[in-house]
This record gives structure tokens, sequence and C-alpha cells, in this order.
């Protein structure tokens, strides 16, 4: 068995609704036959199985975010953000610890070139019953250009992209719960940033999280038509500008004073 590969179910594929370029197809995830699939609730957040279930051997769930069709993780209220993060890593820390899965994904899309097919805020995890999600990820991929650091967190833009060509990287110790809340806010800023400062034709981009030791690393990629020299050799492009992107995104949400700021200080935790 080839254990790197995926198999793409075309036949459950060709079913999947899409409503990120077809406003006015219904929404799945604010329909109320939702509940049939329900994991776990917790709020207005739904843990729930994916209905088209596209991959093989595999274990697909949906992380409905928020009960908000439009809004978007860069707007969450502070208190909302946290109490995703806090639920979304358990259960994703809880799957890998199942023992059933050679590897669990926890991932976000979000926009028309980020691969996902579904508007309303949410994000998978995956269990993957024979393929190493880890396989090809490496420790160079979360080296980078700091932007903030206190206590054991991190936040940098990576100088070794996995794909490129920037690439934001924040982390926090795998076993500290309160620090995932500082985690969520690293993620926060960074999608916020990619969304609003970073490129004006940037509406998209994903959120991968990966767990290397003891720590949670969670990479944030803005995404355009993936380049050809990465489809065909992959070969990774860096930006020649990741310190300037440092820079600014420290001048826009770590000077003191600045909303972002006094938001997080005022934030309950
Ligand atoms: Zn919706």
């Amino acid at each position: 068995m080839d254990d790197t590969l995926l198999t793409f179910q075309t036949h459950i594929g060709k079913q999947k609704p899409e409503t990120i370029r077809n406003r006015n197809n219904p929404c799945p995830f604010c329909q109320p036959q939702i509940t049939e699939q329900l994991i776990e609730q917790d709020g207005p957040i739904l843990w729930v199985e994916n209905k088209y279930p596209v991959l093989k051997d595999t274990c697909q769930t949906v992380l409905i975010e928020t009960d908000q069709c439009d809004s978007e993780l860069s707007l969450y209220e502070k208190a909302h953000l946290h109490r995703l993060f806090r639920f979304g890593i358990r259960r994703w820390l809880d799957m890998e610890q199942s023992g059933e899965y050679r590897s669990v994904i926890y991932l976000k899309n979000h926009g028309p070139l980020s691969g996902g097919t579904i508007a309303h805020p949410h994000s998978q995890i995956i269990g993957l019953k024979h393929v190493d999600c880890m396989h090809q990820v490496r420790p160079e991929h979360f080296m980078g250009i700091q932007i903030d650091s206190r206590q054991e967190m991190e936040f940098n833009v990576s100088t070794h992209p996995r794909s490129g060509f920037v690439e934001l990287n924040a982390s926090a110790p795998a076993g500290e719960e309160p620090a995932w809340t500082d985690l969520a806010d690293y993620v926060q800023i960074a999608a916020h940033f990619v969304l609003n400062h970073y490129h004006a034709a940037c509406t998209s981009y994903n959120l991968f999280f990966y767990h290397i030791d003891d720590r949670i690393w969670a990479k944030i990629i803005p995404r355009f038509v993936t380049s050809p020299m990465y489809i065909g050799y992959s070969i990774a492009q860096v930006a020649d500008h990741v310190m300037e992107i440092a820079g600014k995104v420290r001048e826009l949400y770590f000077r003191e004073g600045s909303d972002w700021m006094t938001r997080r200080e005022t934030a309950d935790v």
C-alpha cells in the first residue's frame, strides 16, 4: 500500500455543494439538518461529521466555527476566538492520541483560491488511517524572521517556506492550554494581515496546524494561483522582502497603543 497518497473518491466529490463562487446556493452549514451529523457542540461552535467524505481511508470532520455565515476568523471577538481554538486544538490532539490514525490533519481554507468550497467559516480535522501528514514537513519550514516572542510563544515570517512566497508561523507549547489563546491571537493577526495589508489582490489563505514534539505550530499561507515551479518541481520560493513583512506586521499590530494591543490586553483569557 502506498502510504503517501490519498485517494479522492470522485463519485462523492461530484455531489459536494459549492458556495464560495456561487453565493446564491444554500449554505449547508446554516441548514438545521446539520444536527444529524453532530459529534459535539460548544455554544455556536459545531463539530460535525463531513457529509461528503471524499478522502478514502480517513475520518473527515468539520468544525463549523460560528453561526454567522458571513463572518471570518480575522473578525471574531476575542472571547469567541479563544473558545474556538481551545475547542479545536483539544479535539485535534484527542484524535491524535486515540491511536486510531496514522496522523491527523487540522486545517482551514478561506477564499476562492484556498481550495475550499463552502464560504461559511469552518475548519477541518481529518484522521488519516495510513498516511503520515508530516512526511514532507521539515523543521526549517517554521524558521523565520521574528515578529513577536513572549514567554514560550513565537511568531515569525518563514525564511524557508514550504511552498512560498510568504508564510507566517505561530507556535505555542502543546501541553499548555492557556498558551493556545495566545496562539489564537497570533493566528488572527496573521489572517487579518493577509486579507487587509499584504497584497491588494489577496482574498484567500490557508491555515495549517502541526504537532511537532511538544509544540503546536500554526502556518498561515496567503493563496494565489500556485506557482508552476512548485507544481512541476516542488521548488519553493521565498519572497525577498520577508524582513519588511515582519516589520510591517510588528508596526501594525504590536506597536504600543495600537488597537490590536489594546484588544489583546483587555481580552478575557
Ligand atoms: Zn452558512
